[in-house]
């Protein structure tokens, strides 16, 4: 496994391999990540992995300094995982001095993780064309943890006619239904017993939706009701939409639903979502 941190170093090593499988992280690597890695091996000869804390994604009073890292970890954890490349630029790699050009997608700031983090789709959607346009992967993959940026960086991909294929897998969870995330490591003994909730009225929507329910105002009272239910957890959104818009649904038709929540357990902020599919 190479371990390479500057562009043209990555530039080199990336000539030596044909189609190549890119997985983008910011470290302090999980299950979830390694299901990503586990894909991208089986369809393609090579596979590469970024680490990169980027800090255009997080907001002046997000998590940036104390975001969890452990590089020697996750070299230790692709490297089992028999990943070929790892790239691990240093921010002024990154960001040099000077750095003025950035992505915007104006419809992703109005809704969802969008509308609750300013600039946070800026800085994923210039981060993550930078490490397209750095590392050229035949295909890149994303989580359907973080739902938004999939549809961000599937609209990026197409407007600016990238040559990246785009790869979406499903969201992996702890045995409790907790959607594994790097920022679990955040979470109090107490925290950690309560946050199952944020899965489980996801799905309490989803079996009413399962039962005929097709109203979204219902699907959404649905999960603000069993997330009332734990005193520790205060809702920011709860969102059933359209999977393709994110606009709230007033009906679930055939296009099916994307049910979302962000929650906060104290000062620790957590995502989660199912997607109701859409019917044949
Ligand atoms: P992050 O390091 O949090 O930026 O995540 C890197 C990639 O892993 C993103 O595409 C995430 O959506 C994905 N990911 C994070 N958590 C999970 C999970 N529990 N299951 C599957 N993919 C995940």
């Amino acid at each position: 496994m190479q371990v390479i941190v500057t562009i043209d170093a990555l530039r080199a090593a990336r000539a030596a391999y044909g189609p190549l499988g890119l997985v983008p992280t910011m470290g302090y690597l999980h299950a979830g990540h390694l299901s990503l890695v586990a894909q991208a091996r089986q369809e393609n000869g090579a596979t590469a992995v970024s680490i990169f804390v980027n800090p255009t994604q997080f907001g002046p009073r997000e998590d940036f300094a104390r975001y969890p890292r452990d590089m020697e970890r996750d070299l230790h954890l692709l490297a089992e995982a028999n990943v070929d490349l790892v790239f691990a630029p240093t921010v002024s790699t990154m960001y040099p001095e000077g750095f003025g050009t950035y992505v915007v997608l104006p419809s992703a700031d109005e809704v969802l993780e969008g509308s609750a983090r300013p600039d946070h789709f800026r800085g994923v959607a210039t981060v993550v064309c930078k490490l397209l346009n750095i590392v050229q992967p035949t295909r890149a993959y994303f989580g359907q943890k973080d739902a938004q940026q999939t549809v961000v960086v599937r609209q990026m991909i197409r407007d600016l006619n990238l040559p990246t294929s785009i790869v979406v897998a499903p969201t992996m969870r702890e045995a409790d239904g907790l959607a594994l995330s790097s920022r679990n490591t955040y979470l109090s003994a107490e925290q950690r017993t309560t946050a199952p909730v944020l899965y489980q009225a996801l799905d309490t929507a989803r079996q009413r939706y399962a039962a005929g329910e097709r109203a979204g105002e219902a699907l959404r009272q649905t999960i603000r009701a069993v997330l009332s239910s734990a005193p520790l957890v205060s809702p920011e959104y709860v969102s059933v939409a359209d999977p393709l818009t994110l606009r709230e649904l007033v009906t679930v038709g055939r296009e099916g639903a994307l049910l979302s929540l962000a929650a906060r357990l104290g000062s620790v902020r957590l995502i989660d979502n199912l997607l109701l599919e859409p019917m044949a």
